[in-house]
């Protein structure tokens, strides 16, 4: 039976303790199985919680996610059995962002303060690394949480191929740079023969060759070059899809503990009331990493909070007195990628009033790639004169979103306040 380690936040009362029960849930609503694919991962019933060797949840740091933390620790799962799994969409991306400054530190502080472990995987490069992409995809990574390590997902012959690419257009460009710092050792000949006037070919000519020839290549390996659509489907909205669905499916493989002769349960926060799409889920299903067969792993699904309203979803996380992330409280309705590609246009004036310079770039993305954010016209259009959603009442959420900083200490909030961005609706994007 779970113990309270005092450590951790206590559990509100009344608990509602069903682990250890020896019975497993059946949805709310049946399940569908009107389709071979429907009929193939249709579940009636989930095992019993504690018969899974490890309970995985989905954590964005949106509220929903953070609801069905909150949700299992009631249902008294021990914290020991759960891990936190975050996709960064940014993936140490150099320069740029989608996401919100403070969201990695927000998911660490949520993960401390109630002493789960956390997992935290990535596209390296990211959603920014994706739309510039040249070559095949960029390898997946994730922290070991026992020793804080990297580890790189095992790379398909296209991707070895692709970083000796780009590693030999790098060096390329660098031999350029250097050489034209000045260290020649010997004059180019004033002749017409390039072998001899060698400044020519060696720094113009070659160089230039060189480059092109190895984008040619990494070309054949594929490209990306613009942006996901604002579509329902993965191939098109490729950032759920390539940065999230993909990077989590490759670590169930690729983790030891996770790989064969395991009962995984994994729990996400999709509600019903959010779309009309959502309002057809499944409650609970097999997962697309079940390997019952090959690999005696069973991994089931289950969207806990799928029947949830916004309302309960406030009041688990004002019960435990727990901050939300501070975009909530900035005036902010949804709490996924700061720019998805679905915000709407009072988003954006948002973004633009908190990060003009994020903006500028976006708008300089359009023009680079030939290509607009929104299906049918130029971000400054779509936005036009759109009243910000941004909310000036909370001046230490603007700190935290512009600042990035957040810790566990940040977490506990006695005067629990409801957040501005709450009860707008849930409009502005499926994930
Ligand atoms: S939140 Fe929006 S931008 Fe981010 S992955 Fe989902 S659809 Fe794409």
């Amino acid at each position: 039976m779970y113990e309270q380690l005092t450590l951790f936040p206590p559990l509100p009362s009344p608990v509602r303790t069903v682990y250890g029960g020896g019975v497993g849930q059946a949805p709310a609503l049946p399940g569908r199985n009107d389709s071979a694919h429907m009929e193939a991962i249709y579940l009636d019933r989930l095992l019993p919680l504690e018969d899974y060797d490890k309970i995985i949840v989905l954590f964005s740091g949106g509220k929903d996610s953070l609801a069905c933390v909150l949700d299992l620790l009631e249902r008294g799962v021990p914290r020991e059995k759960m891990e936190l799994w975050h996709h960064d969409i940014d993936g140490g991306h150099p320069t740029r962002k989608m996401d919100w400054p403070v969201t990695q530190n927000y998911v660490r502080a949520v993960a401390e303060y109630l002493g789960i472990t956390l997992r935290v995987s990535w596209r390296v490069n990211g959603f920014w690394g994706e739309v510039y992409r040249l070559g095949a995809s960029w390898p997946i990574q994730y922290t070991d949480p026992a020793s804080g390590k990297t580890i790189e997902c095992p790379l398909s012959e296209k991707q070895l191929r692709s970083a000796q690419l780009r590693e030999k257009i790098l060096s390329d460009l660098e031999r350029k740079e250097l050489e034209g710092m000045g260290c020649r050792m010997k004059y180019p000949a004033k002749s017409s023969n390039l072998a001899t006037r060698w400044c020519s070919s060696i720094l113009k000519i070659m160089v230039a060759d060189t480059v092109i020839r190895n984008l040619e290549l990494l070309k054949q390996d594929g490209q990306r070059m613009k942006f996901p659509a604002k579509s329902s489907c993965h191939q098109g909205r490729w950032c759920s899809g390539s940065l999230k669905a993909q990077v989590e499916s490759k670590l169930y493989s690729d983790i030891d503990a996770l790989a064969r002769d395991v009962k995984i349960l994994v729990v996400s926060g999709e509600r019903r009331q959010e779309s009309a799409g959502r309002a057809k889920y499944n409650e609970m299903e097999i997962h697309r990493t079940n390997a019952t067969a090959k690999a005696h792993r069973l991994v089931h699904q289950w969207r806990s909070v799928i029947d949830w309203d916004e309302a309960q979803v406030w009041e688990i996380i004002k019960r435990w007195h727990i901050a939300p992330h501070p975009c909530y409280a900035a005036g902010w309705n949804r709490c996924s990628c700061m720019m998805c590609i679905f915000s709407l246009p009072s988003h954006w004036a948002g973004i633009r009033e908190l990060f003009p310079e994020r903006f500028v770039e976006v708008e300089e993305d359009e023009r680079v790639l030939g290509f607009t954010l929104d299906n049918k016209q130029p971000l400054a259009e779509y936005v036009g004169s759109a009243k910000s959603c941004f909310c000036h009442s909370d001046p230490q959420a603007l700190y935290q979103l512009t600042s990035g900083e957040f810790s566990a200490s940040d977490m506990e909030q006695r005067e629990w306040i409801m957040p501005a961005g709450a009860f707008h609706g849930a409009a502005g994007g499926p994930c």
